[in-house]
């Protein structure tokens, strides 16, 4: 067990790696073809990079914190931020990947700010998660939409949702998908790479958060994937 569990967790750091070194890759590309000639759009290509980089630093640590987070031992900076801010810069990060692997995003931000107690990065690495999974797990309809949804009741609270037109999480699995290592969609028979640990990690940085992260099927097809998070000043 121990040796598969050595192996599951090297597949694991590759797989929170890669996002942000996609990213990284793209960008560095498009400009080193030197086809890219609007100064506008350079800085923010490298502005993009250079928020990978840090993201990918932070991604590392937050590996090396693995064995913490085990534990119940990881720290979370947790300080006043905006959700929409936050969700907002990662699809602004992730947008591009999409696009480009010819996806339509569709984002639906409130324009006010929703505050809440939170990790920054912390918060990010669950959208980045979601939204890889939405791509990852999408078959020919690759329509991926990213909301922030107000709720009233029972508290207070703020919803991200991530909803996909893929194949949706097989029946009888719904919550199997939260636990470590767990894949519903077995890699040898598709050939969709992963670790397991995206959603253990999402689930484990919500909870941390007095939040949740729940899977629901889509009405007509697909999955959706909501955060669920406390808003500042109704947490108990
Ligand atoms: P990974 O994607 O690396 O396997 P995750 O922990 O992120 O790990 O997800 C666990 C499993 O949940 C996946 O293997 C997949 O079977 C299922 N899953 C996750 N997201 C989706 C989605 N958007 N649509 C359908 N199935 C999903």
């Amino acid at each position: 067990t121990l040796a598969r569990q050595k192996t599951d967790f090297v597949s694991n750091v590759s797989h929170e790696l890669k996002t942000p070194l996609t990213s990284i890759r793209m960008f560095s590309e498009l400009l080193a073809e030197g086809r890219v000639t609007d100064r506008a759009k350079q800085r923010s290509y490298l502005g993009i990079i250079t928020a990978e980089t840090a993201r990918l630093t932070r991604l590392i640590n937050n590996v090396l914190d693995f064995a913490r987070i085990e534990r119940g031992e990881k720290k979370y900076t947790f300080q006043q931020c905006d959700l929409v801010n936050v969700v907002r810069e990662t699809a602004d990060a992730y947008r591009p990947h999409l696009e480009a692997g010819g996806f339509q995003f569709a984002c639906e931000l409130p324009d006010a700010p929703v505050f809440v107690n939170g990790d920054r990065d912390a918060l990010a690495q669950v959208v980045v998660n979601l939204l890889s999974n939405a791509e990852k797990y999408s078959d020919s309809r690759k329509e991926v939409v990213l909301r922030i949804e107000a709720q009233t009741s029972p508290l207070p609270c703020v919803e991200v949702k991530v909803l996909d037109r893929g194949r949706g999480v097989p029946k009888g699995c719904e919550e199997k998908i939260f636990e470590q290592f767990y894949r519903a969609h077995d890699s040898l028979s598709n050939g969709i790479q992963g670790s397991g640990l995206g959603l253990t990690l999402a689930r484990q940085i919500a909870r941390a958060h007095r939040g949740e992260v729940i899977y629901e099927p889509r009405d007509g097809g697909g999955s959706c994937f909501t955060m669920r998070m406390p808003v500042m000043g109704s947490e108990k």
